[in-house]
């Protein structure tokens, strides 16, 4: 579950880190009230479950309590990263010294924990480490002992920090440990953590997901700082996306949707062991468009994947598709090929001569192959790797 900026700031407080003087508020006259009881300048910030909100608009500044209740009545209501803004955070603004990054997370690397932290605070983390990966530090921590006071002040040191601002910032890398462990959450970021003019340490901005395995332990404690469960991880699901869903819940058998819906003309059918997130990715590498994403796995029901290939092949503006998995070891290739053909022959497409890339190999293959032979469909065979296919479908999607 991904919390908002205010709900972090809590979980963060109530281990000790430091966080700004402020309220969440609704209504610009909450807004002027806030700004009065903190009593200065103030940020005042949009609470949307989307980063990035500097540079879209979402963050402004205020002098007075009657500018924070004029800018608080521009912001409520305004449309940022398709999220209707509701509520705002009204804090101190902090004179900033320093922005500083620092993150708690899973490494694959190490299949483990780790913090990660960079004195190119307050930028996007991921430009920062294509551009310089040495700009970020990394302590590793294994899975069972939680970080040691001896890697807080290693990554001080790399950071150049020292003196009492070091101390404190060490401090607050093992207190974010701590939030990070005792929330089980899966990401616990601050950008920008600042370090004060006056020589304070501050998370400005808090990011935190909360693994939602673990939410039947984490409930209460959550419900203590007015975090409740729910299910808002993205955006609202559009109506093609609520489609999809009920045909996955309609048969438990498998996994055949987790569909999300995207601008593009190339309908996806992907999957297997993860082969979904890499074809995915091989795809926009190669600049392709995907109409949507849809996983298939855990070997469904012919019919389950006949009633998502129909959906997908119905959405306006696409114009081919790709059946792409990784070599299946628990699903049957020829599942594939029956429900896509069935798909096609319903909405009266003909598979000979629609856009089709299909690359998928493993159990009853030679059946799959047999059918799509049948109907006049190409396919690749399990040789072409999956970045190949990918490939293949982008190409095939040029000039469509
Ligand atoms: P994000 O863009 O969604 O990550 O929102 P942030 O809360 O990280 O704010 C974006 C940027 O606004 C920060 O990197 C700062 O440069 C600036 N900012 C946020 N809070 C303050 C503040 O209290 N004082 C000052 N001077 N700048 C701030
Ligand atoms: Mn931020």
């Amino acid at each position: 579950m991904k919390l908002y900026e205010y709900e972090g700031k809590r979980i963060l407080e109530s281990c000790g880190v430091t966080v700004p003087k402020g309220r969440l508020v609704s209504t610009p006259e909450q807004a002027r009230a806030a700004a009065a009881e903190v009593g200065g300048p103030v940020v005042i910030k949009v609470q949307i479950l989307a980063t990035g909100r500097g540079k879209a608009g979402g963050v402004k500044f205020a002098d007075t309590p009657d500018q924070a209740a004029e800018v608080a009545s521009q912001m409520l209501g305004m449309e940022i990263k398709g999220y209707v803004v509701e509520k705002l955070l009204v804090e101190e603004k902090l004179p900033i010294a320093q922005e500083l990054y620092v993150a708690a997370t899973f490494e694959e690397k190490t299949k483990g924990r780790l913090m990660m932290a960079s004195a190119s605070g307050g930028m996007d983390i991921n430009e920062v480490a294509e551009q310089d990966p040495s700009k970020i530090q990394k302590v590793s921590t294994g899975n069972w002992v939680p970080m040691q006071a001896f890697q807080a002040k290693e990554l001080a040191f790399g950071l150049g920090l020292s003196g009492k601002v070091g101390s404190a910032a060490q401090g607050m890398f093992l207190k974010l440990w701590d939030a990070f462990e005792r929330y089980d959450a899966t990401l616990a970021e601050i950008n920008p953590l600042v370090i004060t003019t006056d020589g304070r340490v501050v998370a400005a901005d808090a990011h935190l997901e909360i693994e939602s395995d673990a939410m039947y332990r984490q409930k209460d404690q959550l419900a203590a700082l007015g975090i409740l469960d729910r299910d808002d991880n993205s955006k609202p699901p559009t109506e093609f996306e609520v489609e999809a869903l009920k045909i996955d819940k309609a048969d438990y058998r498998g996994v055949a949707g987790r569909v999300v819906e995207f601008p593009g003309n190339l309908a996806l059918l992907i999957g297997a062991g993860g082969g979904s997130l890499t074809l995915f990715d091989a795809i926009l590498r190669n600049g392709g468009k995907p109409a949507n994403y849809c996983e298939v796995g855990g070997n469904p029901p012919v019919s389950k994947v006949y009633r998502l290939c129909k959906l997908i092949l119905q959405r306006p503006g696409v114009k081919g598709l790709a059946v792409m998995t990784n070599v299946f070891s628990n699903s049957r290739v020829d599942t594939l090929a029956r429900g896509m053909i069935k798909a096609m022959l319903d909405l009266g497409i003909d598979p000979a001569t629609y856009p089709i890339t299909f690359r998928s190999a493993g159990a009853f293959e030679d059946d799959a192959y047999a059918i799509l032979r049948k109907y006049g469909v190409k396919y690749l065979g399990r040789e072409v790797s999956m970045e190949e296919a990918a490939k293949a479908a982008v190409r095939m999607t040029e000039g469509l």
